[in-house]
C-alpha cells in the first residue's frame, strides 16, 4: 500500500527523487530532495524569495542543489557543467549504466564498483540513511551516518575542512576507537582514489568557475536527513499528529535497498511537487516524513547560516544527534519496506 493511517491522519509514502529530465534510459523525475530543501531554506530564513520555485532558483541555489543530488549522483554524471553553468542535466547514460550494472551485480569496492553503485546498492548506502548490508548493527550504521555528517557539516561552514585536504587526511573519527574515518571507503582500489581531494570527491572537478564547496556539503548533509524519514530508507514510530501532520520519532531500523521488494518501492506516491509552494509548509502534511525532514533541516540551516561549530551546546551534533536517535526496539538492517 502506498499509503498509512496515523490516528485520524492519512499519509502518502512518497518517493524522495532528485530532480531528472531525460529522454533516454531515464524517466523525468520530480524534484523532491530539492523541494524540501528550498522549504528548509525559506523557513530558516536564508536571503531568496519566499515564491521562488525549483525552477526559478538561482546558481548559488543550485549548488546547494548540487550537493543535495550528490548522494544519488556521486560521480556528478547527470551534469555536464559548462564553465557558466552548474543545471544542463547531462543524458544520463553514464548513470545509468553504473546503476543498472550494480543493481545487477551488486556493487561493492574492488569488485569494478562504482561510486554510483555503491551509494546506491553497496557499502556507502549510509549516503542515503541507510544500512550497508542486511543485519548491520543500528549502532553502526548511525556512526558512519554521523561521520559523513560531521565532515559534510564541517566543510559547510569551514571548520578546519576547506575541501583541499586529501581523503586520506581528513581527521574526522566516529565509533569505538575511532574505527571510522572517510578514508575508510576510499583507497588505491577505489575511484576517487584515496589521495584526491575532498573538493574532488564531492565535485568530481568540475569546469562550473563558481563551483561553491561550502553549499555543496551543506546539500550533501540535507540529503542525508531528509532519507531518514523516507519510507523505504528507515523505520521510524509516529509520535504525534499535532498540527495536522505526522511528527516521526526515534529509529527502530534502517533498512537496506538491495534485496528491497522493487513492486513495493514503485507503489510509492509521486511527490508532486509541481502543486507545492515551499513556504507554505501544510501542502507538505500528506507525505510521508516530509514534516520531520524540513523541520530538522532547517535547523540546520539556521545553525550553518551561524557558523555554529560541530560540537557547541545545542549545535548541529546534538541537532543530529535527536535526528538519529535510536528506538529502545532498535533492530539490526533489514531489506523490507
Ligand atoms: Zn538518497
Amino acid at each position: 500500500m502506498s499509503e498509512d493511517t496515523v490516528g485520524e491522519l492519512h499519509v502518502s509514502y512518497a518517493e524522495y527523487a532528485i530532480g531528472f529530465d531525460s529522454f533516454l534510459y531515464l524517466k523525468t523525475t520530480k524534484p523532491v530532495h530539492e523541494t524540501l530543501t528550498l522549504a528548509a531554506l525559506v523557513a530558516a530564513g536564508y536571503p531568496i524569495p519566499n515564491n521562488i520555485a525549483y525552477n526559478s532558483s538561482p546558481p548559488q541555489v543550485w549548488e546547494i542543489f548540487r550537493g543535495n543530488i550528490w548522494n544519488d549522483d556521486p560521480k556528478c554524471s547527470l551534469f555536464d557543467d559548462t564553465p557558466s553553468g552548474n543545471n544542463t542535466f547531462s543524458k544520463g547514460v553514464e548513470w545509468a549504466t553504473d546503476y543498472g550494472k550494480a543493481k545487477l551485480f551488486k556493487s561493492s569496492r574492488g569488485r569494478g564498483g562504482t561510486i554510483t553503485g555503491r551509494s546506491h546498492f553497496g557499502d556507502l548506502q549510509f549516503f542515503h540513511s541507510m544500512s550497508c548490508i542486511v543485519g548491520e548493527p543500528a549502532e553502526e550504521t548511525r556512526d558512519k551516518i554521523l561521520l559523513w555528517c560531521e565532515v559534510m557539516y564541517k566543510i559547510a561552514i569551514g571548520e578546519g575542512i576547506s575541501g583541499k585536504e586529501q581523503i586520506d587526511d581528513v581527521d574526522v573519527t566516529r565509533g569505538d576507537g575511532g574505527k571510522w574515518r572517510i578514508n575508510y571507503w576510499f583507497g588505491g582500489d577505489t575511484d576517487p582514489e584515496g589521495n584526491k581531494t575532498v573538493e574532488y570527491l564531492l565535485t568530481r572537478g568540475t569546469p562550473y568557475r563558481d563551483v561553491n564547496i561550502r553549499h555543496r556539503a551543506l546539500g550533501s548533509l540535507l540529503h542525508v536527513i531528509q532519507d531518514s524519514y523516507a519510507k523505504g530508507h528507515t523505520r521510524r514510530s509516529g509520535v504525534s499528529n499535532e498540527g495536522g501532520y505526522l511528527h516521526l520519532g526515534p529509529i527502530k531500523t534502517f533498512h537496506c535497498y538491495h534485496g528491497q521488494n522493487e513492486h513495493a518501492h514503485t507503489e510509492f506516491d509521486t511527490f508532486d511537487t509541481d502543486n507545492i509552494q515551499v513556504s507554505n509548509l501544510e501542502n507538505f502534511n500528506p507525505f510521508w516524513g516530509a514534516r520531520s525532514a524540513i523541520d530538522a533541516c532547517t535547523r540546520i540551516i539556521k545553525l550553518w547560516m551561524s557558523g555554529t561549530k560541530w560540537g557547541e551546546q545545542n549545535g548541529p551534533l546534538s541537532v543530529l544527534e535527536e535526528v538519529f536517535t535510536l528506538a529502545e526496539d532498535v533492530t539490526a538492517g533489514d531489506n523490507d519496506i
